[in-house]
């Protein structure tokens, strides 16, 4: 098989952090591909597009290029490879932040004491933007990996380097001091081709899916039962969709609710519903969803 050229192309990240999450929701958006190891691309069996698996250093340059027409990468990278794409949907997934870090026992706390001093790391346009943004003059060494070892090598005395749990700079006896930016995993777009007429149909197709799948996933589907004395304040609590559905129960006491609500406020809802003397609330994640 081989590349189909009234296809959209997006690329991916053939081998890498981001790579399960990627082909994941590729799936969850309703995508038949086949994937396995040591493939350079798939075609899509129902939808016109082709997956490129590429290096995720690439992947902005493809897009920016108009090699392909879509990418999905961390922000970081975006960022770091200053090409001009456009930023479309962040995808919540592949979570970290750019950090600046020291050893813990070196004393320093804020950056200004790195003046003079070597940085290490594999963001050098980030890094050296960030400082001089700041007025802070130092001297940005780019390293490709095993970046946070080398303050103990003598190399750098502090290091700019992407963390996500942690676990990487305590290993290594070093201590967060700032952050330079946060990132997560977001598709790009090359503008020529979200300008042209026949892609941008099918891009939008393509994002209207990606959109209900983010959507739902900041929304939770809760069912519960309620006092009928108490349902109109509880509708005031339910920052749902749209008002919340009401459905009689076999006991006129009693009325069903069921809405969606947002993750973020979910918890104290809650609260406020069992005060209300909400009943039997149950709660399930919400697949796609179209407003
Ligand atoms: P490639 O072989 O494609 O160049 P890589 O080794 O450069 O891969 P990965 O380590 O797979 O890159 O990381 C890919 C992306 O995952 C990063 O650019 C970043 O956006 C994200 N990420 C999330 N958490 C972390 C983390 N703790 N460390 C590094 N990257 C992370
Ligand atoms: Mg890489």
């Amino acid at each position: 098989s081989k590349l189909n050229g009234d296809h959209i192309k997006l690329a991916i990240q053939k081998d890498g952090r981001l790579t399960e999450d990627t082909r994941n929701l590729l799936r969850t958006v309703g995508l038949h591909f086949e994937s396995y190891k040591q493939r350079l691309f798939s075609i899509c069996r129902n939808f016109p597009m082709d997956i490129l698996y590429v290096r995720d250093d690439d992947i902005a340059e493809y897009v920016a290029e108009g090699i392909v027409d879509l990418g999905i990468v961390g922000r970081n990278l975006v960022v770091e490879s200053e090409k001009p794409v456009e930023e479309i949907l962040p995808l919540n997934y592949g979570h970290c932040s750019l950090k600046v870090a020291v050893p813990a026992e070196s004393g320093i706390t804020s950056i200004e004491q790195l003046s003079g001093c070597n940085v290490a790391t594999s963001y050098p346009v980030t890094t050296s933007r960030f400082f001089a943004e700041r007025d802070i003059d130092v001297n940005v060494i780019t390293i490709s990996g095993s970046v946070e070892i080398t303050p103990a090598l003598g190399v750098a005395t502090a290091i700019v380097d992407l963390v996500s749990t942690g676990s990487s700079l305590r290993l290594n006896d070093l201590v967060a001091i700032d952050n330079v930016l946060d990132s997560q995993s977001t598709i790009i777009g090359n503008r020529t081709s979200l300008a042209d007429k026949q892609k941008a149909i099918i891009i939008e197709r393509l994002l209207t899916r990606f959109r209900g799948v983010m959507a739902a996933s900041e929304y939770k589907y809760v069912m519960m039962n309620v006092p009928s004395a108490s349902l109109e304040y509880i509708s005031t609590i339910m920052p749902g969709l749209k008002s919340p559905t009401v459905l009689p129960t076999a006991d006129a006491d009693w009325m069903a609710v069921h809405t969606a609500i947002r993750e973020d406020v979910f918890w104290d809802a809650i609260e406020e519903l069992k005060k209300l003397g909400a009943q039997g609330i149950l709660v399930s994640s919400i697949e796609k969803m179209f407003v």
